[in-house]
């Protein structure tokens, strides 16, 4: 067992012309809360689209836990333990909260429809230990109130709260946050920041796409800095903030996150 748990060697990926990510290395060590920063377009969601199957690349490999994942499926990405949230977090609003929950958990474990036809005692405990469990995560981020509630009365930060539950429930070994606090109130943000040192508590390696510097320099043991879709310079969060090429980087794109 090595101490890198996600591996990435020299991935490419480019749209019509457009390079979003050149030639791109890096490595998120197990255990830890890595952030992965830059200016808007730098190629942060296009990386992590490509190292969680959402994407085709033109080049370079990936591996979680010593596993090849390149060219795979975002579903065989989720069973190697590679756990995807997305900037606007998608619910079925006409279901519970708690149903939201399993759905999201069941969909990425890949449990078929066909297994809960069959509703054998085995499946049946199954289940019952799943919403138990699937409590604890909706307590863990204080959505206790909302289990049985549709989720269409899920604010755009408690359906943020929502997407970590999952992963608190489904424990994948990596968890890859795309703006998990984006767009949502400073009370929120303490919520999400609390439940990311959960997950990452639990045994969850964390690789965190955010704007919020705060944030980023706050639960961050590592962050890696991109530009132009290449790694500008990566290291502790005190050192990359007082980094004048990051701040040279962030010029045009936002300097005033980062004072
Ligand atoms: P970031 O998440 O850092 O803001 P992105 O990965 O979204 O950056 O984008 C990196 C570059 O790739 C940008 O130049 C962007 O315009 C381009 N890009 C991203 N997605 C697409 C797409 N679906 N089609 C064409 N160009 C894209
Ligand atoms: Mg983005």
């Amino acid at each position: 067992m090595t101490d890198q748990l996600l591996e990435v060697s020299r991935l490419t990926k480019r749209y019509q012309g457009t390079v979003a990510v050149d030639d791109l290395s890096f490595s998120v060590r197990r255990g830890t809360i890595t952030g992965l920063i830059g200016p808007n377009g730098s190629g942060k969601s296009t990386t992590i689209d490509c190292i969680s199957g959402f994407t085709t690349t033109e080049a370079g490999t990936w591996s979680l836990d010593g596993v090849a994942l390149r060219g795979q499926s975002p579903e065989a990405h989720a069973r190697a333990g590679c756990m995807r949230s997305f900037q606007m977090v998608r619910t079925y609003d006409d279901l519970t909260v708690l149903e939201n929950l399993l759905a999201a958990v069941q969909s990425q474990q890949g449990i078929g429809w066909w297994a809960s036809l069959l509703r054998t005692p085995a499946l049946r405990r199954a289940e019952d230990a799943a919403r138990q469990g699937a409590l604890a995560a909706l307590a863990a981020v204080n959505l206790s109130p909302y289990a049985d509630a549709p989720a269409q009365v899920l604010s755009y930060g408690q359906r943020k709260l929502l997407s970590i539950a999952a992963m608190l429930l489904a424990r994948p070994k990596l968890a890859v946050l795309d703006e998990p606090v984006s767009g949502i109130n400073p009370t929120m943000i303490l919520s999400v920041v609390a439940a990311i040192r959960q997950l990452r508590d639990g045994g969850t390696t964390i690789l965190l796409v955010e704007h919020n510097m705060d944030v980023i320099m706050s639960v961050c043991d590592h962050v890696i800095v991109l530009v132009g879709g290449q790694l500008l310079l990566e290291g502790p969060p005190a050192l990359i903030r007082h980094d004048p090429r990051v701040l040279d980087a962030y010029l045009g794109g936002g300097i005033e996150d980062l004072v």
